[in-house]
Parts: C-alpha cells; sequence; structure tokens
C-alpha cells in the first residue's frame, strides 16, 4: 500500500506489529491484539511506546547526544594532536577530550538504556 493510498482514506496499515506468545497459553498473538484468540484473555492494549512517549523520547535524545558527543570529541582530539603544538600542550588538552569522548557517551548512553530498561520491566510486569 503506498502513500497515495493511504491520503486517499485507505485504511492505514495496521501490520506492523509483532507477534507475543499468550501469557496464558503461549500462542502466539498480535502485541496489538485486545484478547487472545485462542484462549479468550484480555490484554492491556496500550502498547510501550504510547504509554510512555515522552521516555522514549528522552531515550533517543540521549543516544543522540551520546553519539554527537563522542563525534565531537573524536574530531577535537584529531585536532589537537594533528597541529603543530608541543606534546605538553597536546596533553592538556587531549586528556580532557579523551575522558569527554569516553564518560559523556557512555553516561548518556547508559542512562537511555536504563530508562528503556525500566520501561521494559514496567511493561512484562504490568500483568502480573
Ligand atoms: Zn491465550
Amino acid at each position: 500500500m503506498g502513500v497515495e493510498d493511504w491520503l486517499q482514506g485507505a485504511t492505514p496499515p495496521k501490520s506492523k506489529s509483532s507477534l507475543i506468545p499468550c501469557p496464558d497459553c503461549s500462542n502466539p498473538v498480535s502485541e496489538w491484539a485486545a484478547s487472545c484468540p485462542e484462549c479468550g484473555r484480555r490484554f492491556a492494549q496500550v502498547s510501550t511506546q504510547g504509554k510512555y512517549p515522552a521516555l522514549v523520547a528522552i531515550a533517543g535524545i540521549h543516544r543522540g547526544l551520546a553519539i554527537a558527543i563522542a563525534a565531537l570529541s573524536l574530531i577535537g582530539l584529531v585536532f589537537v594532536f594533528a597541529s603543530e603544538a608541543q606534546t605538553s600542550v597536546k596533553v592538556q588538552m587531549g586528556v580532557p577530550l579523551l575522558v569527554l569522548l569516553l564518560l559523556g557517551p557512555l553516561f548518556l548512553w547508559g542512562t537511555a538504556e536504563l530508562i528503556l530498561l525500566l520501561i521494559d520491566i514496567e511493561k512484562n510486569t504490568r500483568d502480573r
């Protein structure tokens, strides 16, 4: 189905979902399904993405920042060591950049993973 069909009012594709095993009968069920077609167990309908859009966005921003800081630090590091400055100056500028390069992205990426992990845990324990 193309974008044109979609704009003309056709039903948006509903099939962008993955199959998850039913907690009761292990039958694979679409994650958007309201209930299990096999045993009739009802599911909470709100997906993780729908319930925590802000947190998912924050995690995404953190990942983006992590990549940006790593790239900028790396460029700065290359620039410092390629320059004509004395070795002591290079070390004075290079070491902080190296620390930033290692710790900044690690911290940001870690918090992003933590947020997504907490959402996952919440999602997996909600129905039990
Ligand atoms: Zn079932």
